[in-house]
């Protein structure tokens, strides 16, 4: 099997390292410098700031010995702050990378072939596999099989072409979600490790530096609530960033005593309407989908749905040989 993952998110990485153990020659493609996705991290004064899923949930069987098995035991800890407010499903504690959460997947990534900073346009079937091109219409190759681990929406801007498949993923939607990284400047001693908000701006406020390994002090990323980010969508980022440190100032009484570092837009943050099965394969064409919103909106569900796509493709390879 020679396949090309397309994300190097949970569920790509997952994949790929599936595939890969099982004699496949795999090629991860992401739009991004580096591996993550929405468990990614910033570099920030020397230290890491995590500005995607803080922490999250191992509790599927599996899950934790497949992270233990392909990860250094220093990048992985489990994680127990001291939270206030009621956590929702997608938000139970357990794990995160140290000394950030990019970590998991860097640590995921291994010596697999890596080509970062390219986005994929375009699949075009041709004799030997898909043809691959980037956003700059440059051919990067060809691939008998293809894995496609990325958001619902931007899988479908991919997928248009194949009617069965992208009538299966236009049935799924995802919400977006700004999130601001703050640095108060005095220590805040009344503030949990992590506080969820019945608000309508602020849903939940992380105190970054909290975590181990991240090396800065007094960081706090606060995410904004669903409709608040989807009022604010194409709001500027300097704009965002004023009114989240705002409401942060007044949640946690530091009025006017924090610095905005960052926002970050996150278009396709969090599923809203999730696809309802593990992953999509469709052998006739050898293309492959997976994500978190096949099956909810953790990273637990990113891992299940790229465990689940390699397992499938490498049974129905192993029946084709018989
Ligand atoms: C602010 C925030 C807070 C969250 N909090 C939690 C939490 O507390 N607990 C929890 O479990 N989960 C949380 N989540 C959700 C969690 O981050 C996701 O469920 C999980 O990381 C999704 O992984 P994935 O591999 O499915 O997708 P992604 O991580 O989105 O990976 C997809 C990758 O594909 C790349 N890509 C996209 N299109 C292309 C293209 N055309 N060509 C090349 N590359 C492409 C992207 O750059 C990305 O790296 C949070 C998410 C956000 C944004």
């Amino acid at each position: 099997m020679n396949v090309a993952v397309i994300g190097s998110g949970m569920a790509g990485l997952t994949a790929a390292r599936i595939l890969e153990a099982a004699g496949a020659i795999v090629t991860v493609f992401d739009k991004s410098k580096g591996t993550g996705g929405r468990l990614s991290s910033r570099s920030f004064e020397g230290g890491w700031i995590d500005h995607g899923a803080p922490y999250f949930s191992s509790e599927q069987p599996g899950f934790s010995e497949f992270l233990r098995d392909h990860l250094p035991a220093e990048n992985l800890q489990p994680w127990q702050p001291h939270v206030m407010g009621l956590l929702g499903a997608d938000e139970q504690l357990h794990s995160i990378g140290v000394p950030r959460n990019s970590a998991i997947t860097r640590g995921l990534l291994g010596d697999l072939r890596f080509q970062p900073s390219t986005r994929i346009a375009r699949l075009v079937a041709s004799a030997e596999g898909w043809q691959l091109f980037n956003d700059g219409e440059s051919l990067l190759g060809c691939w008998p099989q293809v894995v496609i681990a990325v958001p619902a929406p931007q899988a479908l801007a991919l997928l248009r072409d194949q009617p069965p498949l992208a009538e299966a993923i236009s049935t799924v939607t995802m919400e977006p979600c700004w999130v601001t990284a703050v640095r108060s400047k005095t220590r805040l001693t009344d503030q949990a490790d992590v506080s969820v908000y019945q608000d309508s701006v602020i849903r939940r406020i992380v105190h970054n530096s909290a975590k181990p390994g991240r090396l800065n002090t007094n960081v706090y990323l606060v995410q904004a609530t669903k409709s608040w980010s989807l009022s604010n969508l194409e709001e500027t980022a300097e704009n965002v960033g004023n009114q989240l440190q705002k409401r942060f100032d007044q949640l946690v009484s530091s009025e006017g005593a924090s610095e905005i570092l960052f926002s970050h837009r996150w278009r396709y943050a969090f599923t809203e309407s999730p696809l309802g099965q593990p992953c999509l394969w469709d052998a006739e064409l050898s293309l492959g989908v997976c994500g978190d919103w096949c099956l909810g909106r953790r990273v637990e569900d990113s891992w299940q749905s790229g465990a689940d796509l390699a397992v499938r493709m490498l049974k129905y390879f192993e029946e084709e040989k018989t």
